[in-house]
């Protein structure tokens, strides 16, 4: 019997671009696939019944390790038998390891070789996050995938920055190991779920890749992440701040010398662009809070580019948000009706835009294995792109 947290398989592939089936102890998820972020237990303005309903269908989302850390606890959410009875969501979930948070805290923070050191953004309290601290508290939380804890460079790093960085990651990534192993190996209950067949009850972990923008160290970072052997393998530290053909050719020189049979997930990334160019360089796993956070200030992505609802031209629109959608916002409302709820302030108009803007993410993953499976998925990317450029 295989024993193995997850099973990735294979099943189409055009150039670079593959589709495949990740298996986790939850769910079946088809790749490439588009994750919505849930940071703080909840994908915002979404219920889980429009989750996993047949017309958005996510088979897995992200929760966020620094933030469900600092609120409500790890304490609490393993004292209520792990986050997806906390939240109720009976798929999968992959939390991130609060590396990228507490990097981004900037000043607040110091970096050391045990962990980093910071204050709390919400009362200011002094926190410690390590290695072994991220892994236990992934544990409490019961995620089907957790994420080795790293340390991110800046975009524009130089080599001798990115190094550095590079380095300590990998021995945080050691440590990852070590810890999450003895922690599966043990009392470690809170995640425990009847399995999916063929595969153990236990968590996944990745590995994350750094390096920034140079590509000797992306290609070291990647052989010595592979050495310590994690279940899929992610590339951490991109759009963060580099020129977004850079980021392209990282993808494209390291993303096909990841392990083939393991997934690879781009972290953090981004415009339904970044997500066909990194299909197209092989990439299989996406999340990026883009589509969840804009629609909150109006921002809509259609098939023709995007808009923003409260701009004056949509005052008497009565076309839906995108005439070539047909999510169950698109079929009901009107742009017209969309940007009167966003200028008065209601609530619905961040849920409605929220919902079609989820739709437009994942019907393109959706589309693109599709395209994939038929052979078809450079012409797809293409026309995608052009479309998308005509215009609004
Ligand atoms: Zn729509």
């Amino acid at each position: 019997m295989n024993s193995s947290p997850l099973s990735f398989h294979i099943h189409a592939q055009e150039g670079q671009a593959r589709a495949g089936v990740l298996r986790t102890r939850r769910s079946v998820i088809e790749t490439p696939v588009f994750m919505p972020v849930g940071t703080l237990g909840t994908v915002k303005g979404v219920r889980f019944e429009a989750l996993e309903s047949e017309e958005l269908d996510a088979r897995i989302i992200l929760a966020n390790t620094y933030h469900l850390w600092l609120r409500p606890g790890a304490d609490v959410i393993r004292a209520c038998g792990g986050l997806h009875r906390f939240e109720s969501w009976g798929r999968s979930l992959l939390t991130d390891s609060g590396g990228f948070q507490v990097w981004s805290l900037g000043a607040l923070r110091k970096i050391t070789e045990a962990g980093v050191a910071f204050r709390s953004h919400i009362d200011g309290r002094a926190c410690f996050l390590s290695p072994e601290v991220s892994m236990e508290v992934q544990a409490a939380l019961g995620s089907d995938i957790v994420m080795m804890f790293d340390e991110c460079a800046p975009g524009q790093a130089d080599h001798e920055t990115a190094r550095t960085s590079m380095d300590l990651t990998l021995r945080w990534g050691s440590r990852s190991r070590a810890r999450f192993d003895e922690l599966q190996g043990g009392e470690q209950d809170s995640g425990r779920c009847a399995p999916t067949e063929g595969l153990s009850g236990a968590q996944a972990l990745f590995g994350i890749v750094q390096g920034a923008t140079h590509l000797d160290l992306r290609k070291e970072s990647l052989a010595r992440t592979v050495e310590i052997g994690f279940d899929g393998y992610a590339l951490g530290g991109l759009s963060v701040g580099e020129e977004k053909r850079v980021m392209y050719d990282v993808i494209e020189e390291v993303a096909p010398m990841m392990p083939v049979e393991r997934p690879r997930y781009l972290m953090g990334v981004g415009t339904p662009e970044d997500l066909l160019e990194g299909v197209a360089r092989g990439i299989d796993m996406f999340d990026c809070v883009l589509p969840t956070r804009n629609a909150r200030s109006g921002q809509v992505w259609t098939a023709r580019g995007k808009l923003n609802i409260k701009n004056a031209r949509f005052l008497i629109d009565t076309r839906p948000l995108d005439e070539s959608c047909a999510c169950s916002v698109c079929r009901r409302h009107t742009r017209a009706y969309l940007r009167h709820l966003y200028v008065t302030g209601e609530m619905l108009a961040s849920i409605l835009l929220t919902h079609h803007n989820l739709f437009y993410f994942l019907d393109i993953m959706r589309r693109a294995r599709q395209a994939i499976a038929l052979n078809e998925f450079h012409r797809f990317r293409h026309e995608t792109l052009d479309m998308m450029s005509a215009g609004v």
